[in-house]
């Protein structure tokens, strides 16, 4: 069979080439440098072509594309959120994406995005809460200890100093699995009984639970002046984690508001409830946090435009190391209009 030409070949990252590429940068630098690209992109926020992610619901989860455009490159990515797969062996969020041209419409790179999307989340939410939290916050409680934990907690150590993580779960296993991979970290990381005993003397409280359902991880009374909530985990309709009185409380902070209305904690309010949106905030156009007493919260529910910027980082670091593989993902005919003379390519020889 014949090989296609060397320019059909869509350049593409596999997980191995993903797990890699973070051991090769280092894990702290890469989530700082997708935390700077995605503030790089909420800095010229209007160039973006913007809508609330496609999303395919069903009883157990929720199917998602999430499309963005700078005018330049087009960028997508496909994720789930199936808070059951794991008691099948099965991670709750799995992802690819795609980087192409908008002047072709050609790829420019198509990859793995389970482990972009939890590196990309975490630095997004650390990104948010070193423009919101207290400067001098140094504690975090992180409820949730699944496959996103982890990442969340090494990215507020890199990126806002954080020294102290203080894990809670409904399962002890996952939390003894975050501590033992924490162990080798710089973080003092402390094992909690619940989310009270974890939100003791945090500044940061970061919620990362999965659940189908409007649960209440965390209740008004736990939550005290001067908090920042990184609520990640609240990203369906349906499917929240912080009581509404907390929201009423807090000074709301969220991506692209006609997303987060739909899918974050603020489902739960009134449709035109206050809220700034955090691009603004970084672009110094809204004011961020109040004062030291105010609660801030991110509501955090993953935007497509933070995506389009890990893919530009991934891309950036993948085009100056060559350390992808080659994707036969279009068809290349030699003549462009003749698609079908191509299949001959693949015919079977003729006998002699
Ligand atoms: P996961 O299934 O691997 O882990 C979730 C953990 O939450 C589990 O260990 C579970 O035991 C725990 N949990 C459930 N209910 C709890 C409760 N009431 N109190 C304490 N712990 C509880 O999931 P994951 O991949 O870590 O993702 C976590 C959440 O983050 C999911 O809901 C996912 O949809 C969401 N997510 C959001 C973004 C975003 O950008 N906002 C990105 C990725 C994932």
């Amino acid at each position: 069979m014949t090989e296609p030409s060397p320019r059909a070949y869509v350049p593409f990252v596999s997980v191995d080439a993903m797990m890699a590429l973070v051991h090769r940068i280092g894990l702290a630098e890469m989530l700082t440098g997708i935390a700077n690209y995605i503030e790089a992109d909420f800095l010229r926020w209007e160039e973006f072509d913007k809508t609330p992610r496609v999303a395919a619901h069903s009883p157990d989860g929720v199917i998602e594309l999430m499309p963005t455009s700078d005018g330049q490159l087009y960028g997508f990515k496909y994720v789930n959120g199936h808070p059951k797969n794991v008691k099948n062996g099965m991670q709750t969020v799995m992802a690819f994406g795609l980087l192409a041209h908008v002047d072709t419409g050609a790829p420019v790179l198509f990859t793995e995005m389970t482990l972009l999307t939890a590196l990309r989340t975490a630095a997004m939410s650390a990104l948010a809460a070193r423009h919101l939290a207290r400067p001098d916050a140094r504690v975090m409680a992180m409820i949730g200890n699944g496959a996103q934990a982890e990442f969340q907690a090494l990215a507020f150590g890199a990126i806002c100093g954080i020294e102290e993580v203080r894990l809670f779960d409904i399962d002890p296993a996952a939390t003894a699995k975050v501590a033992r991979n924490l162990a080798c970290s710089e973080l003092r990381v402390v094992r909690c009984r619940s989310a009270e005993d974890a939100i003791e003397g945090a500044q940061i409280i970061t919620t990362c639970t999965a659940d189908k359902a409007n649960a209440t991880v965390l209740t008004d009374n736990l939550v005290g002046a001067g908090v920042h909530i990184n609520a990640v985990g609240g990203d369906c309709p349906g499917k929240t984690e912080l009581h509404r009185d907390i929201l009423e409380r807090a000074q709301i902070f969220v991506e692209y508001p006609p997303q987060t209305r739909i899918e974050g904690e603020i489902q739960q309010l009134d449709p035109d409830h206050p809220v700034t949106e955090l691009w603004q905030v970084m672009a110094g156009e809204s004011t961020g946090r109040r004062d030291e007493l105010a609660i801030t919260l991110f509501d955090s529910v993953g935007f497509a435009i933070e995506d389009f910027a890990a893919l530009r980082y991934i891309n950036d670091q993948v085009q100056a190391s060559g350390t992808t593989q080659k994707l036969d993902l279009l068809a290349d005919p030699d003549d462009p209009r003749d698609l079908f003379g191509m299949l001959q390519r693949a015919a079977p020889a003729q006998a002699a």
